[in-house]
């Protein structure tokens, strides 16, 4: 069995371990690796060489760090169809969905290549006679990176090239279901010319997230992953000092206007529900169809449903994989039953749609259902699987209500031809991230990406310009360099004149 171990001190960890779990592909559902999981000897092993990397790393010149990124930005360039081609086998998306990952990740990493920029200060000249006063911003230290398993390439690129430009050190703690992805940018970063230590990925489950979190040395933790566990981590992390973003789950609302393009709707509510198999923190997992469109809505959704192509990922055509695992099948295939009980009309049945694939992977096909109400199980959890459902409301102003009463914040869209609608839109609603008549509204590499309410716990967003802020603080000097004419005791506060 093929085994997946650290990376620790630029290079694979060789010790022995006791406790690991398994990699699955899930188009074929056949265990296709081991990936070791940490215990205390390997969480200490990685914090302590990225403490030690540390003293070199953070001292490197900014034209020595960029000169790191930009090669790593060509190597991932070069070779981007290896990790597209892992991140299909593991975690299961089709492959052009895995390359759009990885392009949205390049994106991540040129925005850190211009670093030097981003770390500009300030500088104020005779704040007092002969008096100057600038600002710096400095590396934290050793800093933590948890992500989840729906992007293995992006989300740990989200993090680490960032945390690396502004001179701090790195463990990262993959999702162990789809671990190979973070090995092999890791190695892509060593290649490139990063010193050994600077970057180490520590695989495992609770045992090592709660390891990073009460560590000493580890300074702040980027996470990514579902509500409750982005809670733990961001309560956790905060109670040790450290400095926590921890971005959590979705249920984002995609709101169509009676003066919407239907064909338009249709087409952006079936590529943003299905696309990667309902997987994605940005999915479209509730329909709002504002009265009268909701019949033509449905029908239209019903008919491009019934045309994807759904299995293997490797296989050409297919639009829609499996699921990541045969446990996270269960558990979305079972809101298709709760979906019945409590009245929903289940308009296409997933669990009947044509495979391309072999049996044993871990499939469920796309599924609507119509008529869904704010109190079911359906619409209240984040199911993160191709179920999507429609809701019908009266007014745009009943689809603000519950987009707003929505304990959730991540993203949402409207899609109509009003441009004063969409403004109104975009200023009343309480989520992060909007599109109008963009129904994934994953912001660009220089924005910064992040959920209100329940879908962030912390201050500051992912990536971009909220990334260089999370990673660095800020140093403030007053200098005065003094000349004869300065002197005497004066005990008053300082004043600048
Ligand atoms: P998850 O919360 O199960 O796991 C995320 C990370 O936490 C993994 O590295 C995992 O090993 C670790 N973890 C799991 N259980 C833990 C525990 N009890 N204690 C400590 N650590 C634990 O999430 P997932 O299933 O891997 O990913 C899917 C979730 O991530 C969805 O909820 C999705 O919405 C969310 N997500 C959010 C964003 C965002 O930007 N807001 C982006 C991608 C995914």
């Amino acid at each position: 069995m093929r085994r997946i171990s650290h990376w620790i001190d630029g290079k694979p960890w060789s010790g022995d371990t006791d406790r690991f779990g398994e990699v699955f592909d899930p188009a074929t559902g056949q265990v296709a690796a081991h990936v070791d999981f940490a215990g205390a000897t390997e969480i200490e092993a990685a914090v302590s060489a990225a403490r030690t990397a540390s003293v070199e790393w953070r001292d490197a010149s900014l034209a020595a760090r960029t000169s790191v990124l930009f090669g790593f930005r060509e190597l991932l360039n070069a070779r981007k169809r290896e990790l597209v081609d892992l991140v299909t086998a593991e975690h299961g998306k089709v492959t052009d969905d895995a390359a759009g990952e990885v392009q949205r990740a390049m994106e991540a990493v040129e925005f850190a290549c211009g670093v030097p920029t981003l770390l500009k200060g300030g500088y104020s000249e005779n704040v007092s006679t002969r008096v100057d006063v600038y600002s710096l911003r400095q590396p934290l230290g050793v800093v933590g990176v948890i992500s989840p398993f729906n992007f293995p390439a992006m989300v740990p690129l989200w993090f680490v090239p960032n945390a690396l430009a502004c001179g701090n050190t790195v463990v990262l703690k993959p999702s162990e279901k789809d671990p190979s992805a973070a090995n092999f940018i890791a190695e892509l970063f060593a290649e490139a010319g990063l010193p050994d230590g600077a970057l180490n990925v520590l695989h495992g489950d609770k045992v090592a997230v709660d390891g990073l979190l009460e560590h000493r040395d580890v300074r702040a933790i980027s996470f990514v992953g579902s509500t409750p566990i982005a809670r733990y981590v961001y309560e956790t992390g905060t109670r040790h000092g450290k400095r926590v973003q921890a971005l959590g789950g979705a249920k984002n609302h995609m709101v169509v206007l009676p003066d919407s393009d239907l064909d338009l709707a249709a087409d952006a509510a079936v590529s943003a529900g299905f696309g990667s198999a309902g997987e994605r923190c940005m999915a479209v997992s509730v329909v709002v169809a504002v009265d009268p469109v909701g019949d033509e809505l449905v029908s239209r959704i019903r008919d491009r449903i019934a045309k994807l192509k759904v299995g293997d990922g490797r296989r050409p055509g297919c639009e829609m994989g499996p699921l990541v695992t045969a446990a996270h099948r269960d558990k979305v295939t079972s809101y298709v039953d709760k979906g019945t009980g409590e009245g929903a009309e289940l308009v296409v049945d997933g669990r009947e749609h044509e495979i391309d694939g072999e049996p044993e992977g871990f499939w469920l096909g796309p599924t609507l259902f119509d008529h869904v109400e704010p109190g079911m199980a359906l619409y209240r959890d984040e199911i993160f699987g191709p179920v999507l459902s429609v809701v019908r409301v009266a007014t745009y102003e009943d689809a603000v209500e519950m987009v707003n009463a929505n304990p959730y914040g991540n993203g949402t869209a409207i899609f109509t031809n009003d441009g004063g609608a969409a403004r109104r839109f975009q200023h009343e609603v309480e989520i992060g991230m909007v599109g109008v008549n963009v129904p994934i509204p994953v912001p660009v590499g220089y924005y910064s990406f992040g959920g209100w309410k329940d879908s962030l716990f912390g201050d500051t967003h992912a990536y971009g310009p909220d990334g260089i802020h999370f990673f660095t603080r800020t140093k403030v000097v007053t200098s005065r360099w003094l000349d004869p004419s300065h002197g005497g005791v004066n005990l008053g506060f300082p004043r600048n004149v």
